[in-house]
């Protein structure tokens, strides 16, 4: 098939390639380099051909990138894998020219059967996939994130918790968990509607994340139930935090058109204990805890 080029046109074919190829020998020279020649999508890598991509890279991009190419080496077929990288990463590229910011590639690799300046060597082709990975990563945080309230939904809290017993059950660090709930928001809603309502889990939401660690994770359980784990926290601490949360939102006053009104929140606490068959019995036991706060009068916290 490739006959049909002279070695000129099979050259000018190979520099088409919309997409970089790179051969890179087993200690890490880049051997040669064709294509990728729109400045769209890459930087003008025919700078890099004749050095070591541990003299252009960070060092632990150079490690990491000897190791894809032994790795390919040794198994000896193609092997694909996605990384970031900027122009500014790369040592010798002109970041002026090219895109900006952080750039996603797909790698594709496969060894050459033919040694290169007396080195195995491999071919790896780079794909700029920035935009779908973008996109991917959007949707992604889209699916785990509550709209209303901005905190993480019940699917992404099911999932944590789940990851995060298994945590305890190897390494035993304590964690707290709290739900509360708020005290007769139907009341809110009846009062000044639905919108207003939504509003104040809102800022409700907000306020209580403030009150928070940035290691904590606060989710909208649903409706006006929410759940914070509270990492490397034991049960007393999780009580004070509890009690904190109750505290600000008691003092709070959000601002409906031209009414102001209060809300209180009941909070039930639990922490992760050995006997537990997972993170389901963990909430069952802060709901309960909840149920009591609201018998017992609300605006209170049940450990
Ligand atoms: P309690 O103190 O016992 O919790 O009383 P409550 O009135 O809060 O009782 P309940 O939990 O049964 O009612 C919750 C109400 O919250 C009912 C529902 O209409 C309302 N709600 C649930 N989700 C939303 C929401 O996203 N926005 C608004 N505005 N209201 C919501
Ligand atoms: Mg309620
Ligand atoms: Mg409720």
């Amino acid at each position: 098939m490739i006959s049909m080029f002279d070695p000129n046109q099979l050259r000018a074919v190979l520099s088409a390639l919309p997409d970089p190829l790179f051969v890179l020998t087993e200690s890490g020279r880049y051997a040669a380099m064709l294509g990728g020649g729109d400045e769209r999508y890459y930087h003008d890598g025919s700078g890099l051909v004749g050095k070591n991509l541990r003299d252009v890279l960070p060092p632990e991009k150079a490690e990491w990138v000897l190791k894809q190419i032994a790795q390919v080496l040794k198994e000896g077929n193609i092997s694909t894998v996605e990384y970031g990288l900027s122009g500014a990463d790369v040592e010798g590229l002109d970041e002026l020219q090219g895109p900006g910011g952080t750039l996603w590639f797909e790698g594709r690799m496969q060894p050459l059967p033919f040694l290169v300046e007396g080195e195995r060597a491999i071919v790896w082709v780079a794909r700029n996939i920035t935009r779908s990975h973008e996109l991917e990563e959007e949707l992604r945080r889209l699916s785990e994130i509550d709209e209303l309230t901005g905190a993480m939904n019940r699917r992404k809290m099911i999932e944590e918790l789940d990851a995060r017993f298994a945590e305890f059950r190897r390494y035993g660090l304590p964690t707290a968990l709290l739900i509360f709930d708020v005290d007769h928001f139907k009341h809110v809603n009846d009062r000044f509607g639905h919108i207003a309502g939504d509003q104040v889990l809102r800022e409700t939401s907000k306020l209580c994340m403030a009150q928070l660690r940035s290691v904590d994770l606060f989710y909208r359980f649903g409706g006006e139930e929410f759940v914070v784990l509270l990492p490397n926290t034991d049960a007393e601490h999780g009580c004070a935090t509890a009690e904190r949360l109750r505290q600000a939102v008691a003092d709070n006053r959000v601002t409906l058109g031209d009414h102001a009104t209060g809300v209180t929140i009941s909070i039930g606490v639990s922490d992760f204990r050995a006997e537990d068959e997972g993170g389901e019995a963990v909430i069952r036991r802060a709901d309960d805890a909840l149920y009591r706060a609201k018998r017992e009068g609300r605006n209170r916290v049940v450990c």
